[in-house]
């Protein structure tokens, strides 16, 4: 199939006739959208069988990314930028008389994702498909994915989101792919001459069911594949008469029971606590996975002892560390392997990736609850656990303390980090202060015992997405500036550092700024009917709201701003849009005071006519993907102000970089590695050390009230909060106030405040000089593309996966 104009215009009309049996002017974008999809699919399935051929018949090693998250997006533009077809199907569509972007922009958003955790999945596969991995992911197919943030009467309301209503053109259900998943019950060990058979009873069967989501390589024939699970009742003709007896009631149950697994991802952005459901999730997508992979393995004719040679498994986060105790389940019980041996391979296949230090986010499981639920696994973890205590207490001289410390099982809790980190030969941290955070503090007793095992691999993001796609215009000036190898080494994008002086060169980058600036402002007015100067310095903090990221210090700098207005109308600042935008978990009561203490701000501030277009705010609703495409391109100010210590990596902030923000920041996360890349001239930064945060908590001798006494500032603002200044009553933002003045401010905001409203001064500083400003940006760029995950995946690749990349010659397809 070659895809020139003619055929894509020939075969988009077939398939409008195919699908609807319509004439072409009947139709709508919506129908075209879908046409289009089912042609490019056609085009990329098979790209993927034949990739899949190429992987059996080489035998070459894969490595499957299983995540509870994957925050894809939309798929549509970005498959044809990989497929290399994206202007032609743009010519193809116009001369139809078709407006391309707007059948773009008619795909739903795949969120089935929180934020950062679940973006960096989808970001790795686009680079392992793009760089010649073979690497797959594998997931959970949400019925419902995030929901729906809509700002009703300035909060936050929750609607579900139904994303496979209309069906979901990228996926392909493969029902003979199908594996059974066992929950509950209760087993018997049976004893073998030396072995034991498991008998499992009583147990609900779960049928796993893949949905394939094919993953577009660029420009090198490249198809990987993402599968994620779905959970079916068994079909009849399976004998689970043991426990539905031929009753209708128990039948109906059943159906819900095992249907509600797989209906909807936690919104949670770190961990939902002791909920049975979610660990139904992790143990239900890790064991269809691990029982395909294995499936798959065997049809290589090799010995499973040799697994580790041909199979990585790399588990994002704690969620799916329960993959470590199924993989010895299936190969002690299920095939027959001594323990040692199984033990070794497992090791050998697993890797781990933490992604962050807060206590509430370290999933622990209440022993009760997850015996209950997955007997056989227990008792695994159990003797995992044994075998490694009594290590412990070797290498310790018969501290029992230390084993204490380190014991997987504890207090009757499983602790799954410590699992994880037991049964994988490697672990990562996702940024080099987070590393060493864990190396030093959290996960100390751990570096100690295996020091070998630990690791960094920063975070990334694909240029691909974050650029080419959702900056075409400063994409197409970076091409004529340097070329085109960076789109396929980023580490080029650095040529663009010697034209950061060259005022033309800077004025075209000014230029494009400003033209982004104009959709978006276009986009603000048309939606919310608020005038953005298109000329103001766009500031955004877009990414969850989380009291770490601390939107709260934004909010009482935005508030300060407005103060200093009121009290000199002449103070002479250079316009300033802040706009934010931020889900808040449903449950999570302290982060939705916040959403509307940012509403209420910009409903006082935005209609006091006496400010003008002098500061300006905006919420905008439903943070996604495809919302961060539309935002970052038109950002001058990147907020990345964490609490010191608490942000792992943050990727937002390499994406809003790489489209030459400048960053104001604290030194946390990559934003260290940021400041590193671009010089501490071409990046804002201020407030406390993860040091000295940790020091504040180690010694307890912060107190908020004695700052909140000592500056008139902050008094002022936070007496603003609770007097009707806001139009709210004096009660709506009590937990924001109690948290910074009667909890001790854990995230040191008041702290960090006059810190940060310097660095803000900073920032309208060195605005006003345009040719700084523009310089700043451009090396910004510049030194973005060791952000990209495709270098981030070669060091996984290199350093973790031991897998070498494949290329694919176009003949090697046919
Ligand atoms: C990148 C991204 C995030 C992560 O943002 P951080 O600032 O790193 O927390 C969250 N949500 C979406 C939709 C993203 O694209």
């Amino acid at each position: 199939m070659i895809l020139d104009k003619e055929f894509i215009k020939y075969a988009f009309k077939q398939k409008l006739m195919s699908l609807y049996a319509e004439d072409i002017s009947e139709l709508n974008k919506y129908h075209y959208f879908t046409a289009l999809g089912n042609l490019v699919k056609d085009y990329i399935s098979e790209g993927l069988m034949k990739t899949n051929k190429y992987y059996l018949n080489n035998r070459q090693k894969q490595v499957y990314y299983f995540s509870m998250e994957f925050l894809i997006g939309r798929l549509l533009e970005s498959n044809l930028i990989n497929l290399g077809i994206r202007d032609v199907c743009k010519e193809a569509l116009t001369d139809l008389g078709v407006d391309f972007n707007e059948v773009l922009s008619v795909e739903k958003d795949a969120g089935l994702g929180n934020g950062g955790l679940g973006r960096l999945a989808a970001c790795f596969l686009d680079s392992m498909a793009s760089i010649g991995i073979a690497g797959h992911g594998c997931g959970i197919r949400y019925k419902h994915g995030l929901f729906e943030q809509k700002i009703v009467n300035g909060y936050q309301v929750e609607v579900p989101d139904n994303w496979l209503k209309e069906g979901y053109v990228w996926e392909t259900r493969k029902p003979h792919k199908s594996v059974i998943v066992k929950l509950g019950g209760t087993v018997d060990l049976i004893k073998e001459n030396d072995s034991f058979k498991v008998i499992y009873k009583n147990y609900e069967p779960v049928l796993a069911v893949p949905y394939d989501i094919p993953v577009v390589g660029y420009d090198n024939n490249i198809v990987n594949n993402l599968r994620l699970w779905s959970a079916e009742t068994v079909d009849e003709d399976f004998d689970f008469s043991s426990f539905s007896n031929g009753d209708y009631l128990k039948a109906v149950e059943y159906k819900y029971s095992v249907e509600s697994i797989t209906q909807v991802l936690y919104p949670d952005d770190s961990n939902e606590k002791g909920k049975i459901l979610r660990l139904k999730q992790q143990y239900f997508f890790v064991s269809a996975g691990l029982q395909s992979i294995l499936r798959r393995y065997e049809k290589l004719g090799l010995p499973l002892n040799k697994l580790d040679e041909y199979i990585a498994v790399h588990i994002n986060d704690t969620h799916p560390s329960v993959a470590i105790a199924e993989l010895m389940r299936l190969l002690v019980d299920e095939k027959s392997m001594p323990w040692e041996e199984a033990w070794k391979i497992t090791t050998n296949v697993m890797a781990y990736t933490n992604h962050t230090i807060l206590a509430e986010a370290l999933e622990k499981w209440p022993v009760d609850m997850f015996k209950k639920l997955l007997p056989r696994i227990y008792m695994i973890i159990e003797e995992i656990n044994k075998r490694f205590c009594a290590e412990v207490f070797d290498e310790y001289n018969g501290n029992w303390n230390k084993v204490n410390e380190m014991s997987i099982i504890s207090n009757d809790t499983i602790r799954m980090a410590y699992l994880a980190i037991v049964g994988s030969h490697s672990v990562n941290g996702v940024a080099k202060l987070h590393t060493e955070i864990l190396k030093n503090q959290e996960l100390k007793n751990f570096y100690d015992f295996y020091p070998e095992k630990f690791n960094n691999k920063t975070n990334g993001i694909t240029h691909r997405r974050w650029l080419m796609e959702s900056n075409p215009k400063l994409t197409n000036l970076i091409n004529e500036t340097i070329g085109t190898d960076w789109i396929k080494h980023p580490l080029e994008l650095k040529k663009l550092e010697s034209f950061a002086h060259d005022s033309s060169i800077q004025d075209k980058f000014a230029n494009i700024k400003r033209d982004n600036k104009i959709t978006l402002s276009n986009y603000i007015k048309n939606k919310y009917n608020i005038n953005v100067n298109p000329n103001s310095i766009l500031d955004v903090q877009a990414k969850r709201l989380h009291a770490y990221k601390r939107q709260v210090l934004n909010v009482l700098n935005i508030l300060d701003l407005y103060n200093r207005l009121k009290e000199n109308p002449n103070l002479d600042i250079v316009p300033r849009t802040f706009i934010f935008a931020a889900k808040a978990s449903p449950g999570y009561h302290l982060a939705k005071q916040v959403i509307k203490l940012i509403t209420s701000v910009a409903d006082k501030i935005n209609n006091d006519t006496s400010i003008g277009d002098k500061i300006k705010v905006v919420f905008l609703e439903n943070y996604s993907v495809s919302l961060a495409e539309k935002l970052i391109p038109c950002t001058d100010v990147s907020e990345q102000i964490s609490t010191a210590s608490k942000e792992a990596s943050g990727t937002g902030n390499m994406k809003f970089m790489m489209n030459g923000a400048v960053t104001i920041a604290t030194l946390d996360g990559a934003n260290v590695e940021i400041k590193e890349a671009v010089g501490e001239d071409n990046i804002v930064i201020f407030g406390l050390t993860a040091s000295e945060v940790i020091e504040f908590y180690k010694n307890k001798n912060y107190h908020s009230r004695d700052i909140f006494n000592n500056d008139p500032r902050i008094n002022k603002i936070l007496t603003q909060l609770t007097n009707g200044f806001l139009n709210v009553s004096n009660y709506e933002f009590n937990d924001i106030y109690d948290n910074l003045l009667f909890k001790n401010d854990e995230y040191f905001v008041l702290k960090d405040f006059d810190a940060y409203v310097n660095a803000q001064n900073k920032i309208n500083q060195l605005y006003t000089d345009k040719a700084k400003w523009q310089k700043m940006s451009i090396i910004n760029i510049a030194n973005s593309g060791i952000f990209s995950s495709d270098n981030t995946v070669a060091k996984y690749a290199d350093e973790i996966w031991n897998i070498k990349k494949v290329y694919l010659k176009s003949q090697a397809l046919d």
